[in-house]
């Protein structure tokens, strides 16, 4: 088993029930378990300012799944939001990306890992901060200098996590 960190993203259809549904989701992936899920955060878009603000969160998964199969996972949950793939950053109705896996670092045509926006987004930077505030990521180094050099901005909690660590 490894730990896994996913980014979860909404901006379209009821975002917020949509975010703890998606928790749920990932908790029921095959040979998987749900470690920890961060406060729901609400952030301005990327891409075309033209759509709703964002609702962001991140989860810690244990899992036996490889990479790729967890990809596989992550992108069956997304089409069963209808996630509809249109423009660049365009509103969806989820978004679930695979920021870390392990200590690896994977360069494949459909996988990148650690994901490549990590390092530089708030909406992911300060979600994942709440459940893992120690973590060294392969590449770049601590969290915690990461976070220093990237602006909270305009990220507000929307709902706080009432179980950071779900055990
Ligand atoms: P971004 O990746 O910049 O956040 P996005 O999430 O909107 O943009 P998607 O449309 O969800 O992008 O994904 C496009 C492709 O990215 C997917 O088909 C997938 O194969 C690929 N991909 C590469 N690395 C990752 C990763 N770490 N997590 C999820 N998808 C990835
Ligand atoms: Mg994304
Ligand atoms: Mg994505």
């Amino acid at each position: 088993m490894v730990t896994a960190y996913i980014g979860l993203g909404s901006n379209l259809a009821d975002p917020q029930a949509r975010l703890r549904r998606a928790f749920a989701e990932l908790a029921q992936l095959p040979q998987s378990q749900l470690l920890a899920q961060s406060s729901l955060y609400r952030s301005a878009p990327m891409g075309s300012q033209d759509q709703p603000d964002y609702l962001n969160a991140v989860a810690a998964l244990e899992t036996a799944l490889s990479p790729l199969a967890l990809l596989a996972g992550l992108q069956a949950v997304e089409a069963a939001h209808q996630r509809v793939r249109g423009e660049r950053w365009g509103p969806r109705t989820l978004d679930l990306d695979l920021l870390l896996y392990a200590d690896q670092t994977i360069d494949l045509p459909t996988l990148t890992v650690p994901h490549p926006g990590l390092y530089e987004r708030n909406f992911v930077l300060y979600p994942l901060a709440e459940i893992a505030p120690g973590l060294v990521i392969p590449g770049l180094g601590v969290l915690g200098e990461l976070l220093a050099r990237c602006e909270r901005g305009s990220l507000l909690v929307i709902e706080k996590t009432s179980r950071i660590r779900a055990d």
